[in-house]
């Protein structure tokens, strides 16, 4: 299929909150990405990893030569198991290999590309562009999920994104924001803060592309109404959706120091499912849940101990829900309503019959 040729499914441009509704409707206790995309693409969506061989800027010497203090050394991040075999291959190879691959496993019917190792969007417009054409010419190819940081987002690269979005593409950012409380991202050397994803929020919405910010729960020093509190932030900050996940320490990271000195503890199981169930009640309901936990890549992970995988963690979440009778949103509130603008007590200073 030639790029910009109409693809045989909608694209899925803004989040359809009927369709929301009516999962919460049906029983969901929270936006499952997975079933919402069923539901509006009417098939199976499945998500393909794919490396061009980006680097990160708070790696190579741009921002920092040491990296996030939770960040494994580069080749660690290749260790998804059904890529091993195609690292080698450029980017049209890896998408044929692994659309055949989740195909034969009965994934689903069509693939988003998921651009994901480094920052995806660190290189000249031009790289990118060929980089993006070659990842969208399988025919099963419905669009992109690029993973990056929230600075590294220039308008010359919004612009192009906004290009593919016009021919027709779904366009997924997938944004590595991990906290918005700048006490966390200095002390784990992001190198950026919060200001930068409010803006590329605001600028995708102007151009239909869609957002995904990543977030980390257990960072050091970040406290449980502090984790609540990003809940409310990313909701009114209007990203799309989520990926949440517990902060794993890996080997060869500064953050591993840390853990064996005893100056970090890992959060325990309970902890974070307890911690998930508080956020997802204090989130707007109409926020996207593309994952609950971390179930890939853990090749070289020292703590936490437990299984962090996914279908471990989303029941206990959702029976901690079920227990407390509550589900996404239930908890959202922005300040007063209307309705409780009457004081309780009359005000002394305003004069009887004003
Ligand atoms: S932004 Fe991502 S790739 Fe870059 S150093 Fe931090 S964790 Fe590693």
């Amino acid at each position: 299929m030639l790029r910009g040729e109409v693809k045989g499914i909608p694209t899925e441009r803004k989040i359809d909150r009927a369709v929301i509704d009516q999962m919460y409707e049906e029983g969901f206790l929270y936006a499952k990405y997975g079933a919402y995309a069923r539901r509006t693409h009417g098939c199976k969506i499945f998500k393909v990893p794919m490396n061009a061989g980006f680097t990160c800027p708070n790696w190579d010497g741009r921002i920092s030569k040491e990296g996030c203090i939770y960040c494994p050394d580069f080749a660690r991040q290749f260790t998804y198991e059904s890529f091993r075999c195609v690292i080698s291959k450029d980017i049209r190879g890896q998408v044929v290999h692994q659309i055949d691959y989740y195909k034969k496993k009965g994934a689903g019917e069509k693939a988003l590309v998921y651009v994901a190792f480094g920052t995806n969007t660190y290189a000249p417009v031009e790289d990118l562009r060929k980089i993006y054409d070659a990842a969208l010419e399988h025919p099963d190819v419905i669009g992109l999920s690029i993973g990056t940081r929230p600075d590294c987002l220039p308008k010359e690269v919004l612009d192009l994104l906004a290009e593919y979005v016009k021919d027709g593409y779904e366009i997924w950012l997938e944004i590595g924001q991990q906290s918005p409380h700048y006490h966390t991202t200095e002390s784990t050397y992001r190198g950026h803060g919060s200001a930068e994803l409010l803006r590329v929020i605001r600028e995708c919405h102007k151009r239909d592309i869609l957002t995904m910010a990543f977030l980390i729960m257990g960072l050091p020093y970040e406290t449980p109404s502090e984790m609540i509190e990003t809940a409310r932030i990313v909701s009114e900050a209007g990203t799309d959706a989520l990926k949440l996940y517990p902060l794993l320490v890996m080997h060869n990271t500064r953050l591993s120091r840390d853990y064996r000195s005893g100056r970090y503890r890992p959060i325990s199981m309970s902890e974070y499912a307890s911690i998930i169930a508080d956020f997802l009640e204090h989130l707007s309901p109409y926020v996207l849940i593309q994952r609950i936990s971390k179930d890939c890549g853990l090749d070289g992970k020292i703590a936490p101990e437990w299984d962090t995988h996914r279908f471990l963690v989303g029941p206990r979440v959702e029976k901690i829900l079920t227990l407390r009778g509550t589900k996404q949103g239930c908890k959202y509130k922005m300040g007063l309503s209307a309705d409780e603008l009457t004081p309780l007590k009359k005000a002394s200073v305003i004069p009887e019959g004003l």
